[in-house]
């Protein structure tokens, strides 16, 4: 890998004069930084560690830069006046030993033209792009094979030209020998030399090739024209181009969703505009439905109907669309299915709240009395599958068993289980299923979605409409009709569903729940080791968020504990539960083991920071 670049920049840059204070051209300023500083910051971004300036007028100026950046060394020409750049280059013959990347001062470019040539697998390679019309061009005329036959400002000189120099090359240490050699001979008659025409002069005996990149956005700045195309057109774009490709920074989402995602499928969501009536959409919807479903159930018996919102639109569309004028059980073992019962409340409709110990598995036998002892026909019993208040998994497949035994329609809310905890909706008789995109998915918020039995929601025309936003038979109807949902969807949350989708699917939920169990095993033996407990058992624990006992400790503040992990990159959650006092970690998303290992190191930290350990 390259890892040294020359800069030359000992040119008087006199054509633009006061225009840059009678400062080298290099240190023209655009958005308070001078072009060379984003050059070197753009070298060193691409790997590039070592950076020899060719320098002469004003050498001063990039001495100073140097102090700032130890990878620069300054070479300086003396006879700067009356060379060209060649000389300068001439001049590090004894310092550059190794093969490396050339640019002129005066550039202003996308990195990407650095990678190309860093990477590409030829040793001497100039850098072309199409014809810019800037009146300074250097024009490049190459034979078929892309290699470099002549170039010159004049194209008149040339043949057929479709290309013109970028000013930035690779070149190896042989051919920078070559060049000083062939050089040398010309001096004396010609000391203003230029290293372009020393190029064409050694390209006759050794091929040298010419990179042409499409699209390719620079510009050199020589004189106040190029100034302002610079700042008003090729900055902007460059910047914005940079923006796009740049990585973004890695959060580490402890909290139970939105979770962490991969790159790919942040990514996923910078699409070009379209409108999500055009067909093309209409096949993303359709593959994001399908998949969803294949997920827990089969596609010709079950439909996935989706929804713009959170994961609660989808729960209060199924509780508000499928119930009719009899009473629904729900179980409320935590937050969820509480939240649950003030839906139905809302609705003013007819449900039977069955509580049940937070952490604890719902006792069946009881739940069996209730639907047995009803004085009211029992059409419906809803339950949270996994309880992220606490961690508690609820025994879904038993209760189904129930349900099936007394004729009730099943509604399980699978937002935090979904995509992580395997479910079978046929073979646990699961009639509507409720979840959404930014959890165990993996994708990013917006999305949610109703699973439900195609027979179940043909029925449910028959009950009036308590909203119309959220009226499920209509969402479904429009669906299956127009391949479409029937307001404007959340079109880039889709797209990074569909990414999210087929991650899941590469991954595949049963490993997905192996990979998100291991680190729930670390977790809890390392906070054990620390001495703090957690709520819910083994058996019942859905090993996807732990609720852990807050230390008893003076010092313990749960804010500051957020902070201190906020600062540090990782985001932990606050508890849900109104007579304990817990704190949450999630263990889903894109989590890598060492990122768990980080968290407990930060975590041992702290407490040893607060004396408890
Ligand atoms: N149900 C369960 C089990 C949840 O964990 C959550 C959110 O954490 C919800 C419902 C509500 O989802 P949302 O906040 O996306 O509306
Ligand atoms: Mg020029
Ligand atoms: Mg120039």
């Amino acid at each position: 890998m390259i890892k040294t670049a020359v800069i030359l920049g000992a040119g008087l840059g006199s054509r633009l004069g006061e225009l840059n204070k009678n400062k080298p051209k290099g240190f023209l300023e655009i958005d308070q930084i001078s072009i060379i500083e984003m050059s070197i910051n753009k070298l060193l971004q691409a790997g590039i560690d070592k950076i020899f300036i060719g320098t002469g007028y004003q050498s001063q100026l990039y001495e100073q830069l140097a102090l700032k950046y130890p990878q620069i060394k300054c070479i300086y020409n003396e006879n700067y006046k009356i060379t060209g750049s060649m000389c300068t280059l001439y001049n590090l013959r004894d310092y550059v030993l190794e093969d490396f990347i050339l640019l002129e001062s005066d550039l202003l470019y996308d990195i990407a033209g650095l990678q190309i040539l860093i990477h590409h697998n030829m040793t001497d390679v100039i850098l072309a792009s199409e014809l810019s019309s800037s009146r300074d061009e250097v024009f490049i005329e190459t034979d078929l094979n892309n290699s470099l036959i002549n170039m010159s400002k004049n194209i008149e000189k040339l043949g057929p030209v479709d290309c013109e120099l970028v000013g930035i090359s690779k070149l190896s240490y042989e051919t920078f020998k070559d060049m000083c050699d062939y050089a040398e001979t010309f001096f004396e008659s010609n000391p203003g030399l230029d290293y372009e025409y020393v190029l064409v002069g050694i390209a006759k005996e050794k091929g040298i090739h010419v990179n042409k990149i499409k699209d390719y956005t620079w510009c050199e700045i020589d004189d106040e024209k190029h100034l302002h195309r610079a700042i008003n057109e090729i900055y902007p774009k460059i910047k914005s181009q940079e923006i796009i490709r740049k990585p973004l920074k890695r959060n580490i989402l402890l909290n139970p969703g939105p979770a962490t995602t991969t790159d790919s499928v942040k990514n996923a969501q910078v699409v070009p505009d379209i409108c999500p009536r055009e067909k093309e959409f209409g096949h993303v919807m359709q593959f994001i439905s399908t998949e969803l479903t294949c997920f827990v159930g089969n596609a010709e018996n079950f439909t996935a109907v989706l929804f713009g919102g959170s994961g609660t639109a989808a729960i209060e569309s199924i509780l508000s669309s499928v119930i009719g004028q009899d009473y629904v059980i729900i179980i409320n073992n935590g937050a969820y299915g509480k939240r649950m019962c003030e839906i139905a409340q809302v609705y003013g409709m007819n449900y039977i709240e069955f509580e049940s110990p937070f952490g604890e598995a719902a006792d069946l036998i009881k739940l069996e009395e209730v639907i047995q002892q009803s004085p009211f026909k029992i059409s419906h019993l809803a339950i949270v599958h996994h309880e992220t208040t606490t961690g508690l998994l609820n025994d879904i497949a038993s209760v189904g068993s129930l349900c099936q035994k007394y004729n009730i329609d099943f509604i399980v809310d699978a937002v935090s289980s979904y995509a992580a905890v395997p479910i079978d909706m046929f073979n646990m008789n699961i009639d509507y299923l409720a979840s959404t995109s930014n959890k165990n998915l993996q994708g990013t918020a917006g999305v949610s979605f109703v699973i439900a039995r195609n027979d179940k929601l043909e029925n449910i025309k028959h009950i009036k409409a308590r909203n119309f936003y959220l009226d499920l038979y209509s969402q479904y109807k429009y669906f299956i009709e127009n391949g479409q949902t029937r307001f404007t969807p959340p079109v880039q949350t889709l797209y990074a569903l569909k990414q999210a989708i087929i991650e899941t699917q590469n991954e595949g939920i049963n490993k997905r729940y192996d990979r998100y169990s291991r680190l729930w095993h670390v977790l809890v033996r390392r906070l054990n080791e620390f001495g703090l407990t957690h709520l819910v058992k083994e058996e019942n624990h859905s090993k996807l968020i732990t609720a852990v006992i807050e230390p008893e400790c003076k010092l313990y503040n749960f804010n500051n504990m957020y902070d201190y992990f906020y600062g540090n990159g990782i985001t932990i959650y606050p508890g849900k539960i109104n007579t304990l006092n817990t704190f949450r970690i999630a263990n889903i998303g894109d989590i890598t083991m060492e990122n768990m290992v980080l968290y407990l190191d930060f975590m041992e930290q702290y407490l040893k920071n607060i004396s408890f350990l």
